[in-house]
């Protein structure tokens, strides 16, 4: 009996989570590909699955929760040409922003963090086994794995081959027996980033990346799989056709779980479409609290719009929380001793019911405010620990009223700056390039690059740019 209830895309259906073996717990959420600084829609499967970790920890002794890190991808190899430095100054460059990101956004670190081209050894190994059990082939240079040679290809997305190949627009060449086989291993040219392999210098694919590392990390057989529902075809169909045949047919996630998109104006934000909001940049605009409390405002299995309503609206909630903290700021309560309410975790426990545990944050809230001397310590304890589960009311009140930005502008100031930027842009010095871009966000000015070079505008702390 579990009291844990998660949505599995595998069945389409909210089902109770019993691990396959209860002291060690398994979870693989997709990492970021790092090439740039992430977006705002990127953080919402690692708060919400950083979320959930937190809430497998109670239950469960051993949880093992592994986050990957994608660090040879053709993004990166086209950013690290662009910029002529090889691919691990982008990529550890912008690795050590996500992790900071990260730790200000409040999320926990995962157990494991693999990196893609730490574990070229066990992905040549992993396509050699593909090949030898006739799931996968060689030509010409490549290997590619065989679709027809797996029935359950579409289960997951619950597409037909058909179905997929139109959607996915998969690429047509010769080398492939099937236009839907996608491709496990590449041939790399001379320039381009490569390692030594039975089929000649080359690089991963991306699929197989994850299920090579989920397999060296976690085992064959892992509990809860996540990422983002863009992910679930191609990424997460071939993870699936790839590791359950290479592990002889056995299950490879029991649990799928998917967040939604967040979208800008009704459109999925993405990197593609150009109508992106760094993280990075947010952080230095909004506390990050408000950010977090955004991004778990949604269901994570619903869509989630980012808008500058949105973010005053959440301002608005969150001060009235704050609120009533700064007026019984005279009641001594330990955060650090606060239970978490049960009300909390019950909301939590049935598929991460984050809207659920608002209304719950709210009642005590209101609870803590009309709380007659003697109960003000137990609803204040209540209203802390509730938020402190979720990341949230960890603030000193003063310090949060605080956070707004209200200063004149120097406009020669800045016009020095950008032109300070450009030049150190020029001579790739990007160290010195994001200190200015850093001390003007700081400010509330944010820089727009485009074809005429950058501009820049002012962005108020509780609204976002456009
Ligand atoms: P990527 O670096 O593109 O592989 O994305 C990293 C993670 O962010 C994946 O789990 C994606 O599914 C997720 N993701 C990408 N765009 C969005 C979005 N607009 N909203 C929510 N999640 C997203
Ligand atoms: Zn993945």
């Amino acid at each position: 009996m579990s009291t844990l209830r998660l949505h599995n895309s595998l069945t389409r259906r909210i089902e109770e989570f019993i691990p396959e073996d209860p002291r060690r717990v398994t979870l693989y959420v997709c990492g970021p590909t790092v090439y740039n600084y992430v977006h705002i829609g990127n953080a919402r499967p690692y708060v919400v699955f950083g979320l959930l970790a937190r809430l497998l920890r109670r239950l469960y002794p051993g949880v093992v929760y592994a986050r990957n890190i994608t660090d040879v991808d053709d993004k990166i190899n086209a950013a690290a040409i662009a910029a002529g430095v090889p691919i691990d100054r982008i990529t550890d460059r912008f690795a050590a922003a996500f992790f900071e990101d990260m730790a200000a956004l409040g999320v926990d670190p995962p157990d494991v963090t693999p990196h893609a081209t730490q574990h070229i050894r066990e992905i040549i190994a992993m396509c050699e086994r593909l090949i030898a059990s006739g799931h996968a082939y060689a030509a010409d240079g490549h290997v590619l794995f065989d679709v027809a040679s797996y029935p359950n290809y579409g289960e997951l997305s619950g597409r037909s081959v058909d179905e997929m190949i139109a959607g996915a627009r998969v690429e047509v060449a010769p080398y492939k027996k099937n236009p839907a086989d996608f491709v496990l291993w590449k041939p790399s040219t001379p320039e381009l980033p490569g390692w030594d392999s039975p089929w000649g210098r080359g690089r991963p694919g991306w699929h197989i990346e994850c299920s090579a590392m989920s397999e060296a990390h976690l085992g064959e057989t892992i509990d809860i799989h996540a990422g983002g529902n863009d992910l679930m075809f191609p990424h997460h169909e071939n993870e699936v056709a790839q590791s359950t045949c290479a592990h002889g047919g056995k299950v490879f996630a029991r649990w799928w779980l998917h967040n939604g998109m967040l979208t800008f104006a009704g459109k999925k934000m993405s990197k593609s479409l150009g109508n992106t909001l760094e993280l990075h940049t947010l952080l230095q605009q909004h506390p990050p609290e408000l950010l977090r409390y955004m991004l778990m405002k949604a269901h994570y299995r619903q869509p989630l719009d980012w808008s500058d309503e949105s973010i005053a609206q959440a301002r608005a909630t969150l001060d009235g929380w704050y609120g009533v903290l700064r007026d019984i700021a005279d009641v001594d309560a330990n955060v650090d001793d606060a239970a978490i309410p049960a009300e909390i975790i019950a909301a939590l426990e049935d598929d991460l019911n984050t809207p659920e545990a608002f209304v719950v944050i709210a009642r005590l809230a209101a609870a803590a405010r009309r709380a007659a001397a003697e109960e003000r310590k137990a609803a204040k304890q209540a209203l802390l620990g509730a938020g402190k589960f979720l990341g949230l009311l960890q603030l000193d009140p003063e310090a949060w009223f605080k956070n707004t930005a209200g200063e004149e502008i120097d406009t020669a100031w800045v016009e020095r700056l950008l032109a300070e930027r450009a030049e150190a842009r020029k001579r790739k010095d990007f160290a010195t390039s994001d200190r200015i871009r850093d001390e003007l966000a700081a400010k509330g000015i944010v820089i727009e690059d485009g074809a005429q070079g950058a501009r820049w505008k002012v962005v108020k702390a509780d609204e976002c740019p456009a």
